[in-house]
């Protein structure tokens, strides 16, 4: 297949972009999966922009520059803050109905942790949701995008540091097929299925930053990974969050034996930030050896949590958990990935023609913790921007370049897929376990240790059997697990959210960690 402009991946980045671009070219999105399924499809809170008369862009940039805790680039965030009112009137102009105050005369703007001001729109608790139908809508409209549901991206093609397009597995045909562009733009979300606990949905796997660094790209910061506190723990709920509302509701932490610990930690005990909580049940659970703490709201009057909760309450139903009665099991989870592909403002990377947008790229907006409800509008902004520099390149006529055929050799359909199986649990394990909320050198040294025998061994399995989707995904996580544990050795000191024990203060000289393989 050919195109102007390949897009893989279908969530608000992929998405906003390909309609922009539209105008200008032809698109064509690949998305492994039905094209609803990503990250945005589960966003809850919603966008943070400022939109109200008491806020101000200044008061917006200090609380993400506050929550990144020196690693931001002020530029950066000052472009993104400053654009966002009008990404969001586009979202508007699209059809996304967002939450109204005053007889729906104005926005509902909540307040979240870190910020200082209500700044977030939303819809209701479905924010994400709402946005990748309308912007799916948009799509479908728009003669000139072609969409490719079950088509995972493996490889991207790079000649002479410029790219060519990709291979891509087709689910349905089982078969492998070049793709070439004049322009590659990755937007495939996070990596929280590296860990054992997640937010995020299966696509989460974080193949287009192992692909981009397989293809020489620099990588940005991946030591940074934001954990949520309290994620539904149940053998069958994969990802399900348990909104930080319920503890700004009064429930309250305890341990499974029923005995409230927050107090140990901070003066807000169950109301500390995010971080806190997180490192504080990280601790619980290393300490008792238990596999969940409890978030028990039971006290409050069961119609208002029925009412304030319909969501949370229906889920946890339908695990025979009725949090009016019980406490509701949880953990931390890993939930946003804060480092990526390093970019500017547009999305450009150190491969020509090669564009990284969305949480799969590092513009520098985060820095060493992401401010609530900021990865959408960075997504917006940036899928904006990228677009416009798409157009000069598409203006300047270049063509599209062939590629040979993706190489089989003698691969055979393998008749052990359990070793990928295990070797899935045991990345994910051993990420949870020893790279996880709270790192030290030992458990770092240890988890290098591993990765780099699982790596062996997956290359080995890679090459003697025909590729599937695990085993794409299996690839993928082994590899981004290994950047993150190089970027979490090379950080000598405890920022943000990356905290570690045998170097709990801060360096004087801030700096980004950035990894490159030689290709
Ligand atoms: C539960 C939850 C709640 C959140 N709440 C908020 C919030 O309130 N506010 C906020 O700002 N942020 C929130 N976030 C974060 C935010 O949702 C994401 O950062 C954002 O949606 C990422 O958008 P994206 O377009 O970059 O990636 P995604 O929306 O994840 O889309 C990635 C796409 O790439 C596709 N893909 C991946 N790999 C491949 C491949 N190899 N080949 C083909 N396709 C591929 C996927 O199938 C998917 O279509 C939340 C995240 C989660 C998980």
């Amino acid at each position: 297949m050919k195109t102007d402009i390949l897009v893989i991946g279908s969530g608000i980045a992929g998405l906003y972009l390909a309609i922009k671009a539209s105008e200008f070219a032809n698109v064509v999105i690949i998305t492994k999966k039905e094209k609803a399924e990503s990250n945005t499809n589960y966003a809850q809170g919603g966008i943070a922009s400022v939109l109200s008369p008491t806020d101000s862009f200044e008061k917006h940039v200090k609380d993400t520059m506050m929550a990144g805790d020196g690693l931001c680039d002020k530029k950066i965030v000052e472009k993104i803050v400053k654009n966002g009112p009008r990404h969001i009137q586009e979202l508007i102009n699209l059809g996304v109905n967002f939450s109204k105050v005053k007889n729906g005369e104005k926005l509902d703007l909540t307040r979240e942790g870190g910020h200082t001001e209500h700044r977030v729109v939303h819809v209701k608790d479905f924010t994400g949701k709402e946005i990748e139908n309308n912007l799916l809508n948009a799509v479908n409209n728009r003669p000139n995008i072609k969409v490719y549901e079950n088509h995972v991206a493996i490889n991207l093609k790079v000649k002479n540091n410029a790219c060519l397009g990709c291979y891509v597995y087709d689910r349905m045909k089982n078969e492998v097929y070049n793709l070439s562009a004049k322009i590659t733009i990755l937007a495939t979300g996070g990596a929280g299925k590296v860990y054992l606990y997640t937010s995020n949905p299966d696509i989460a796997s974080g193949d287009g930053i192992a692909m981009a660094y397989r293809a020489g790209a620099t990588i940005k910061n991946m030591e940074f990974f934001q954990f949520h506190p309290t994620c539904l723990y149940h053998p069958y709920a994969k990802s399900f969050l348990i909104s930080e509302a319920v503890r700004g509701e009064g429930g309250v932490l305890k341990t499974i034996s029923g005995k409230e610990f927050m107090d140990n930690y901070h003066e807000m005990a169950s109301l500390a930030p995010r971080d806190i909580v997180a490192r504080a049940i990280d601790n619980e659970l290393k300490k008792s050896g238990d596999e969940h703490v409890c978030l028990d709201i039971t006290f409050k009057d069961a119609d208002f949590v029925k009412k304030r909760f319909p969501n949370i309450y229906k889920k946890c139903m339908e695990f025979g958990i009725d949090m009016t009665k019980d406490p509701i099991p949880v953990v931390p989870a890993a939930h946003y990935c804060c480092g990526g592909v390093k970019t500017d403002i547009n999305g450009t990377t150190d491969i020509e023609n090669l564009f990284v947008i969305g949480e799969s790229g590092s513009t520098g907006l985060h820095g060493a913790n992401r401010l609530a409800s900021n990865s959408l509008l960075e997504a917006l902004v940036v899928s904006n921007n990228c677009s416009e520099v798409c157009q000069s390149i598409i203006k300047s006529n270049p063509t599209i370049q062939e590629f040979e055929p993706w190489e089989e050799g003698n691969a055979v359909d393998s008749n052990e897929n359990v070793v990928v199986t295990n070797n899935w649990d045991e990345i994910r394990r051993l990420m949870w376990n020893y790279v996880g909320i709270v790192r030290s050198n030992k458990r770092l040294a240890r988890a290098k240790k591993r990765i780099t025998n699982l790596q062996e061994e997956i290359n080995e399995y890679y090459w003697d059997f025909k590729i599937t989707p695990d085993l794409i995904e299996l690839r993928n996580i082994a590899t981004l697990a290994e950047v993150i544990i190089d970027s979490a050795i090379m950080r000598k000191e405890s920022r943000g959210i990356h905290f570690n024990l045998d170097f709990p203060d801060k360096l004087k000289e801030i700096k980004d960690t950035l990894i490159k393989k030689r290709v």
